[in-house]
């Protein structure tokens, strides 16, 4: 048995663990606006101080663009506003409301992510689309199927849509995954949609169709766009830009290009990249 406890005492400390992290609170309320503030927010995962002080808005019905160097906390951003972390200090609003007066249940019902780390399960496709809304029948899963390309996948799988796609979707490519995961997004239609660099696994022809199905998921929704395709945001409502967890400037990219020495940078060395030739 020694053997045995030594094993048990691992999975012991990690429950432990998990039991001693705080419980997030919150109200279950129906979040009616969403507009999105960050009011001087801090955040740090550990010691590592990974936002300093931002500050941004983001309006309702508007699509903002989240630029930066690598490591500078734009995704932090995006984990912090769907409270898969909560913030230390400041305060980030949703229509006016403190998010952390907010159960989680309700903030997440109001919000749909698509990460460029998609989680699938051991399911069929089908399963995986319905996880957007539990409730939805086949018609409804199909219908959002259809709007992200994902017939096209279906097709070529010897159940279709019955097929198991392996533990996290092994049995995909990086692409079709990503479309499930925006099937899933269309499948629940929320009104607060955020992408965290979505084309970064994408060969062009899977880029393509992803374009044109994410084009129609934001339509009239408040969206919030993490890319390094500097190209990809150029026409978006409004970028902010972040440097080492702050928010350096914010506006249009034409303003931008005038008055930010690290966005126009930033331009000029994504044309590199697309125009590179080996
Ligand atoms: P970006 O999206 O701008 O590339 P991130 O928000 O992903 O940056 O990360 C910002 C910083 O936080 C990085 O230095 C990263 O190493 C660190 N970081 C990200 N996630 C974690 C985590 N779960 N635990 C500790 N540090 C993290």
């Amino acid at each position: 048995f020694i053997a045995m406890i030594l094993f048990f005492e691992d999975s012991y400390d990690r429950i432990r663990d998990l039991m001693d992290e705080s419980v997030q609170n919150g109200d279950d309320k129906e979040v009616k606006k969403y507009g999105i503030c960050f009011k001087d927010v801090e955040f740090q995962y550990g010691d590592n101080k990974i936002i300093n002080r931002a500050n941004f808005t983001a309006d309702q019905d508007a699509v903002t663009a989240i630029v930066g160097p690598s490591g500078c906390g734009k995704t932090t951003v995006l984990r912090l506003l769907s409270r898969l972390y909560d913030y230390d200090k400041g305060e980030i609003t949703v229509g006016g409301e403190d998010i952390k007066s907010i159960s989680t249940a309700s903030l997440f019902s109001k919000i749909s992510i698509v990460f460029q780390n998609v989680e699938l399960f051991n399911t069929s496709v089908m399963e995986n689309i319905r996880l957007g809304c539990k409730e939805a029948t086949d018609e409804e899963v199909l219908a959002a199927a259809k709007l992200a390309n994902v017939d096209d996948i279906a097709a070529k799988l010897p159940d279709g849509y019955k097929t198991m796609i392996g533990e996290n979707g092994s049995k995909l490519s990086g692409g079709e995954r990503q479309r499930i995961s925006i099937a899933r997004a269309f499948l629940k239609d929320a009104p607060i949609i955020l992408l965290d660099e979505i084309s970064a696994s994408l060969d062009v022809e899977n880029e393509m169709e992803i374009q044109s199905s994410i084009n129609k998921l934001i339509k009239n929704k408040t969206v919030i766009i993490v890319s390094h395709r500097m190209k990809s945001i150029e026409k978006v409502d409004k970028i902010i830009v972040m440097d080492d967890g702050k928010v350096v400037c914010a506006g249009k990219h034409e303003e931008l290009m005038k008055c930010s020495k690290l966005y126009g940078d930033m331009v000029r060395k994504s044309q590199l990249t697309e125009d590179y030739i080996y």
